[in-house]
């Protein structure tokens, strides 16, 4: 298996009548990749400039950031023929690693705009070395620039930043100052394209917690009726638990539990609802997790809170 790890540089509409005539927001104009092999060594990379269809101008930010001017574009080929290239130098065992959380989905964004065959139907797992960074030498939740993690690693600046293919290049340098191969198993998922129906769901196990991420749903009642998502069995030894604090939400789009089990103790599950970025309809991201006492606390100051709202709103009426 080989790792294609890419960067996409992207223009965006100059105004937002620009922006709600074309129904695009980010027109990709580079993209830059690097292919390791399983033992992490450089065997290929791929880099191309696209010659943009959509926004002819430049936005004023982007310009500044990339240091791409639209004369310069003018020679290149369009998007669909280098994105095509890009899919087939990618090859058929592979996995994505991205800097961020965003280039997978604007590489669908950009590919179904053109109609393009879709990189996969199912929901794509990926590694988001942003986030590996993070587990690997940090607290596992901050989120650093690449070129923080550069200067962290100290790696040898040898291309100037902010071009696709040496955000690609530095990137796949972190990677290789990856020793630890069990920081690898923290994969993501891009849910441009999610779970088409209840076998293609997501459920996976993290060293400490679980995730699970649903297929679409009509609206927020229907996923929340539904028996799966609202199953609070325990992800350690997927018994029934003990429920503590029913699930509850103090916005309407999170919700939260904390349910006991006989072994492994107080679990808090939490409940995202999503919209989904193709059809708009309701997706949930369930994760669970072994809670501490401070986790406990803050859970139940949550739904006090929620209980204290309540009565306030009552009192108004
Ligand atoms: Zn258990």
């Amino acid at each position: 298996m080989n790792y294609i790890v890419f960067d996409l540089e992207w223009n965006q509409a100059a105004d937002l009548k620009a922006k709600q005539e074309n129904n695009l927001t980010f027109e990709i104009i580079e993209i830059g990749a690097v292919k390791l092999n399983e033992k992490k060594e450089q065997t290929d990379d791929f880099h191309e400039l696209i010659k943009p269809q959509v926004f002819h101008k430049m936005n004023q930010v982007t310009g500044e950031l990339i240091h791409i001017k639209m004369e310069q574009l003018e020679g290149c080929r369009s998007f669909p023929d280098v994105a095509a290239d890009f899919v087939k130098w990618c090859g058929n065992d592979f996995v994505f690693c991205t800097w961020g959380n965003l280039d997978i989905t604007e590489l669908q964004r950009n590919m179904d705009y053109y109609k393009m065959t879709p990189v996969s139907q199912k929901t794509i797992k990926y590694l988001d070395i942003q986030k590996l960074f993070s587990i690997a030498f940090e607290d596992k939740k901050s989120r650093r620039t690449l070129q923080y993690a550069v200067d962290f690693l100290d790696i040898r600046k040898e291309v100037a930043f902010h071009r696709a293919y040496a955000d690609a290049y530095y990137t796949a340098q972190v990677i290789k100052n990856i020793h630890d191969d069990s920081v690898f198993r923290n994969y993501s998922f891009d849910t441009y394209c999610l779970p088409r129906n209840k076998s293609e769901e997501i459920r996976i196990l993290f060293d400490d917690y679980s995730k699970y991420i649903s297929r679409e749903f009509p609206d927020k009642i229907a996923a929340m009726e539904d028996k799966e998502v609202v199953s609070v069995r325990c992800y350690i030894c997927g018994k029934k638990t003990k429920k503590k604090i029913p699930w509850f939400t103090n916005n309407g789009k999170n919700y939260y539990t904390i349910v006991n089990c006989e072994q492994h103790g107080a679990l808090k599950g939490k409940i995202r609802l999503r919209k989904s970025l193709k059809h708009n309809k309701t997706y949930v991201v369930k994760t669970m997790r072994q809670a501490s006492p401070e986790v406990i606390c803050d859970i139940i100051n949550k739904k006090r809170q929620v209980r204290e709202s309540r009565k306030e709103k009552r009192k108004k009426l």
